[in-house]
């Protein structure tokens, strides 16, 4: 070291030097056979990725939907991600409610936004669950699609615990189900009726993933969520309803449009449950929710 450096390198920090023979930054897997990143404590520099995508001046959307009861979720949600969720980035979240009356006016931070989306009342969320690919895509059209680079779809029943920043970037990212993510293929709750679009064979599947977190840039999003709501459609049209809903359709689909990012359980946890040893820390989980006086 000899005490002045000759140029500044693009990256301005110093990190680690990445080590061909010698790494092993974590316990999980970190590359999918189609060789996508799959994101965990230890797999990335934050500073780093700080470094390369402050510059950039990306905008990063986010939406949930609040309907019914579910409105109660929102403040919580929202101060949590306010503490965690791209800190440092232009952000826009979306709420889609049947009530904005309900939704409460949080605090946001300097370059952080929130609009609200009306969306109709629906009857009973058994029998007609909210069609959130449905109004996604459309709202992308409409309007996301100009307003932010990435977008995540998120549920609203969850809170963010620690950092989610840029290493989630993706065109097309999806995140692992807290509850299989050391299972069989076959024991993944699949929809596994023939009839329904959204069957998978006995022999498919890579991950099971969690229909509470998916994102990607935008217009990748829209391909998305239009392509799940397609294959809804057409389910409709034959009086079908798939086994776990928009989670299965958005299962079937991550098989044949592979994700390019997949996020380890870290981003999608579930805190009812025990942590295993690899699992470094968790960054966003789902709320012990009383779903009988929720749904009630
Ligand atoms: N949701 C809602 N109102 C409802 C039920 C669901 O707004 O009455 C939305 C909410 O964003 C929720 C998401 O749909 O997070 C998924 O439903 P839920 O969280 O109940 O499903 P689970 O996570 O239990 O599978
Ligand atoms: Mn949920």
């Amino acid at each position: 070291y000899r005490g002045e450096r000759p140029f500044q390198p693009v990256a301005g920090s110093q990190y680690p030097q990445p080590k061909l023979l010698e790494q092993r930054p974590t316990d999980l897997l970190t590359l999918t056979p189609w060789l996508a990143p799959i994101v965990s404590e230890g797999t990335f520099d934050p500073e780093l990725l700080q470094d390369i995508y402050r510059p950039l001046n990306l905008t990063v959307g986010l939406t949930v939907f609040a309907v019914g009861k579910y409105t109660h979720f929102v403040p919580r949600f929202l101060e949590s991600a306010e503490r965690f969720f791209m800190q440092g980035y232009q952000v826009r979240y979306y709420v889609f409610t049947d009530d904005p009356a309900a939704i409460p006016r949080v605090p946001l931070g300097p370059g952080r936004t929130l609009g609200i989306v009306p969306i109709r009342k629906y009857p009973r969320w058994e029998e007609v669950s909210v069609p959130r690919m449905e109004t996604i895509s459309q709202h992308i059209a409409q309007r996301a699609y100009r307003e932010v680079d990435y977008l995540f779809c998120v549920d609203v029943d969850m809170v963010f615990r620690n950092h989610w920043g840029p290493e989630t970037l993706g065109d097309l990212v999806a995140a692992i189900h807290p509850s299989y993510y050391a299972s069989p293929r076959q024991q993944f709750p699949y929809e596994r009726r023939h009839v329904s679009t959204a069957f998978v064979a006995d022999g498919e599947g890579d991950f099971y993933y969690g229909g509470a977190v998916f994102g990607g840039r935008v217009d990748r999003v829209y391909d998305f969520t239009r392509g799940c709501h397609m294959a809804i459609l057409a389910d409709k049209a034959n009086g079908i309803m798939a086994a776990w809903q928009e989670e299965s359709h958005l299962n079937r689909r991550f098989i044949s449009h592979k994700p390019s990012k997949v996020l380890s359980p870290e981003y999608l946890w579930d805190d009812t449950k025990p942590r295993p040893p690899g699992l470094k820390l968790i960054r966003f989980s789902s709320l012990d929710k009383n779903s009988r006086w929720l749904r009630s």
